[in-house]
C-alpha cells in the first residue's frame, strides 16, 4: 500500500472579527508598491460593509466575480490574462474571499498564474509543475471545506473536475465566523449540509481510517449541534465553521460517496449547485444511508427547508443516459462507498430510479 503524504494548510487564524488582521497577515507578503495584492471577492459583496475592510494598499484591486454559476476554467484563464496584462510583475497574494465558489477560483488562478497553458490542462490530478502565488482563503459561507482541501474544483469544456495538487491548498486561511451572519437560510441549510454529507460519506464508506474518522466524527458532532440542537445563532457561527474545516479533512484522506457521485450528473446536465444537487440526492439514499438520512430529515424539519421537486421530470432519455454515464465514470467514490465490487450493486437502472424520483 502506498500513502499519500498530502499538505496542509500552514497557518490559519480564527475567531470573530480575524477578518480585521488580514492587513497585518499580508503586510510581510508584500515585495513591492507596484506588486498588487489582489483580492477575488463574490460580487455580493460590493458595497457591503466586507468589502470597506478589505486593507486595500497602493495598487492592490479587488475584483467582484459573480457565483451565480460555478467556477469554470474559461474563467480562470480570463483572469490570469487580465492580470498579466494589467501588471508588470506577479501579484504578492491572491486573497479569495466567498463561499466554496471563491476559494476554488482563488486557488486556481493562484496556480495558473505561475504554469503555462490552460487552467483545463490541470483538471486531475498532480499535473501542476510550479508552485502558486502565495494565496489566501477567507470564507464566507461555511460547509464546502474548500478552505483546507487540496483541490480547486472548475467545470471544464470536457469535465467538471478539481486541480489536485500539493500547490492547491491556501498558504493561509482566515476564518472569521462573523463573516457568515447575512447568509439566506436555505443557502446557510445546504452548504451546511455538503459539511453534514461530507462526514456520513467518510464515515460510512470503505477507505475510512483513524485520520480521517477522527475529523469525521468531530465534524459530524458539530453538525448535529448546529442543525438539530438550539444553540445561539453566534455559537453556531463558531461551531458550523469548524464543522466544515474537520469535513474537509475528513474526506482528504478517505473519499465522498454515493451523494456526490449522483450530484455531479446533477449539476453536469442541468448546472445544479453543488449544495442544493447533494441534498436533492442524500433524501433518496436511504437504503445506502439510513441513519444520516434519517437525520437529515429531522434537520430538514427543523430548520422547515423544502427541496424542489420534479427537477428530473421533463428530462429527455440523452440527458438522463448523460447524467448516469458522469455518475457511473466516478469510480472512486463508488469504490468508497460500496467496495471494489459496487457495479454489483450500482447499474444503470439503479440510478436513473434514483434520478427519476428527484
Ligand atoms: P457558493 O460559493 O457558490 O455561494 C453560494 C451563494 O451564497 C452565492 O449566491 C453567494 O453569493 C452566496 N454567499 C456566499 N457567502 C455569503 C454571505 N456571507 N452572505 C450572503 N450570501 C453569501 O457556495 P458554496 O456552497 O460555498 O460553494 C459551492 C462550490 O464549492 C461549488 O463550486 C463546489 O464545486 C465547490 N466545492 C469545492 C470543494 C473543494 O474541496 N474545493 C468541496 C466542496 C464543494
Ligand atoms: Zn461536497
Amino acid at each position: 500500500m502506498k500513502f499519500k503524504n498530502f499538505p496542509m494548510v500552514p497557518r490559519v487564524i480564527f475567531g470573530a472579527g480575524s477578518f480585521k488582521q488580514l492587513g497585518e497577515i499580508l503586510l510581510p507578503k508584500r515585495k513591492s508598491s507596484d506588486t498588487p495584492v489582489i483580492y477575488l471577492v463574490d460580487a455580493i459583496f460590493e458595497n457591503q460593509e466586507i468589502s470597506k475592510q478589505i486593507p486595500v494598499l497602493f495598487s492592490d484591486q479587488i475584483i467582484y466575480v459573480s457565483t451565480d454559476e460555478e467556477p469554470k476554467t474559461e474563467q480562470v484563464d480570463a483572469l490570469v490574462s487580465l492580470l498579466k496584462t494589467n501588471y508588470p510583475e506577479l501579484p504578492a497574494a491572491i486573497v479569495g474571499i466567498g463561499g466554496g465558489s471563491i476559494l476554488d477560483l482563488a486557488k486556481a488562478v493562484a496556480i495558473m498564474l505561475t504554469n503555462k497553458g490552460k487552467a483545463e490542462d490541470y483538471q486531475g490530478w498532480d499535473l501542476v509543475k510550479n508552485p502558486a502565488i502565495y494565496h489566501v482563503g477567507v470564507p464566507t459561507l461555511s460547509g464546502t471545506g474548500a478552505e483546507v482541501s487540496r483541490t480547486a474544483v472548475l467545470s471544464g469544456p470536457e469535465k467538471k473536475l478539481g486541480i489536485n495538487s500539493d500547490y492547491t491548498p491556501f498558504d493561509q486561511v482566515v476564518l472569521d465566523p462573523d463573516l457568515t451572519i447575512n447568509v439566506e437560510k436555505d443557502q446557510w441549510f445546504y452548504t451546511g449540509m455538503d459539511c453534514f454529507i461530507h462526514c456520513i460519506e467518510s464515515l460510512n464508506g470503505t477507505y475510512l481510517n483513524a485520520f480521517s474518522q477522527s475529523y469525521g466524527e468531530k465534524a459530524l458532532d458539530l453538525c448535529k449541534e448546529v442543525f438539530l440542537e438550539d444553540i445561539d445563532s453566534s455559537s453556531a457561527r463558531d461551531k458550523l465553521m469548524m464543522a466544515s474545516w474537520h469535513g474537509g479533512m475528513s474526506i482528504a484522506y478517505s473519499q465522498v460517496g454515493v451523494a456526490h457521485a449522483i450530484s455531479y450528473g446533477l449539476s453536469h446536465v442541468l448546472g445544479i449547485k453543488h449544495g442544493i444537487g447533494n441534498c436533492l440526492v442524500f433524501q433518496y439514499l436511504e437504503e445506502f444511508y439510513p441513519e444520516g438520512v434519517a437525520l437529515f430529515s429531522k434537520m430538514m424539519d427543523k430548520h422547515n427547508i423544502i427541496l424542489p421537486k420534479g427537477i428530473c421530470k421533463n428530462l429527455s432519455e440523452n440527458q438522463l443516459n448523460t447524467m448516469i454515464k458522469v455518475a457511473m465514470a466516478m469510480t472512486p467514490l463508488w469504490e468508497n462507498a460500496l467496495g471494489a465490487n459496487w457495479q454489483d450493486t450500482i447499474t444503470e437502472s439503479k440510478l436513473k430510479s434514483i434520478y427519476k424520483k428527484i
